[in-house]
């Protein structure tokens, strides 16, 4: 006898992003900016007060309220997580037992599916249409018809860019009473449709967001829940006491200690996002009827651009032609997503793209 590993844990495909020295990364949608050494220098100096031989503050008090009053919220809502990474887990992980149905929308975040699948849940699949909009109406039927208990996806969506704004999001909370709704925020800073401010009206939404993309913050790790009392009250019993470390409560206390900074970023990353998407649709038009024909989805919401050639072959070959010049996107079978980078970023980008079609 031997000991074997379980089916579940042979099963899992792990999430194994690019690592190593590139020249250009935009593959991950992190903020292109450096930290603003204004808020650096204030990083360093609240790091500099942790007692590093205690643990850190369990409820994470300081940096939920310094999030909640970021975005004009009540503290007693906000659960601190690892990255929302591990809220994502935690959430699927514990409000939910094993064989219960979840819905996820496709293309969407992949760890959604990654973390269903460590809690043993029956993942039941939306698929979004050509333009990769959701039709509420639809999809909410198509949650009650599945009698799904759980529905998680991302608004704006990564990896489409695709936003839904807040009247069919509220409809699609209420319609589906009997589901938990779990809507991942990470890039409503870059739009203004954001349910943050409605959760207590709900009882059965968890918001997230996180401080990874447009706070410019994703070495830090660090995640934010907000739902009603009693859903703050399961999630936090469901977390780990010591599951946010001093040093991410403190550095996040000297980035939110400058929102004016972080307001800036937010236009400087959009800005360079209508670079990029315009100089996009200009190839677009050029490349019409060519092997490179493409499409590029219209009104991103978020910090990255989709594009859509021909088909998957087309989408690898472009994908390893890049990264043989040291700039990195993201390859998926249906698309191309490209983090908006810093002007020279993008601008390679856009060289060694158009090169290609040489
Ligand atoms: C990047 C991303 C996250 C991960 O956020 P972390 O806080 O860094 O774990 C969550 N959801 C979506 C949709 C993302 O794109």
């Amino acid at each position: 006898m031997a000991y074997e590993i379980s089916s579940k844990a042979r099963k899992i495909v792990p999430y194994e992003p690019v690592t190593g020295r590139v020249k250009v990364r935009l593959d991950a949608n992190e903020s292109f900016l450096p930290m603003h050494p204004d808020i650096k220098r204030d990083v360093i100096s609240q790091i500099r007060k942790v007692a590093l031989h205690r643990y850190p503050d369990p409820k994470a008090e300081k940096c939920c309220k310094a999030f909640a009053s970021h975005y004009g919220v009540d503290p007693a809502l906000v659960t601190a997580g690892n990255g929302s990474d591990e809220l994502i887990g935690l959430i699927l992980g514990g409000f939910f037992a094993k064989g219960e149905r979840i819905l996820i929308t496709e293309p969407d975040f992949s760890m959604y599916e990654f973390y269903a699948n460590l809690a043993e849940l029956e993942v039941v699949r939306f698929q979004k249409k050509g333009d990769f909009k959701i039709e509420t109406a639809e999809l909410i039927a198509f949650a009650q018809q599945e009698k799904v208990r759980g529905l998680i996806f991302s608004n704006p969506c990564n990896p489409t860019s695709q936003g839904i704004r807040k009247l069919p999001m509220r409809m699609i909370v209420s319609g589906l009473p009997d589901t938990l709704v779990i809507l991942d925020e990470a890039y409503m800073d870059f739009w203004n449709q954001s349910m943050i401010n409605e959760v207590a009206e709900y009882d059965n939404l968890i918001l997230l967001r996180t401080m990874s993309k447009a706070m410019g913050s994703a070495g830090i790790r660090l995640g934010f829940a907000v739902s009603n009392k009693k859903l703050t009250k399961v999630l936090r019993g469901l977390k780990a006491p010591y599951n946010v470390s001093s040093l991410t409560q403190a550095a996040a206390l000297g980035v939110f200690k400058h929102p004016e900074i972080s307001k800036d970023a937010v236009l400087e990353i959009m800005a360079g996002r209508g670079f990029l998407s315009g100089a996009l649709m200009k190839l677009e038009m050029e490349w019409k009827g060519s092997p490179f024909a493409f499409r590029m989805i219209p009104e991103s919401r978020t910090n990255f651009v989709t594009i859509c050639f021909e088909d998957e072959d087309k989408h690898k070959e472009i994908f390893e032609a890049l990264k043989k010049k040291g700039i990195l996107i993201r390859c998926f079978p249906a698309f191309l997503r490209i983090t908006v980078g810093s002007s020279e970023e993008n601008a390679k980008f856009l060289d060694e793209l158009r090169a290609l079609h040489r």
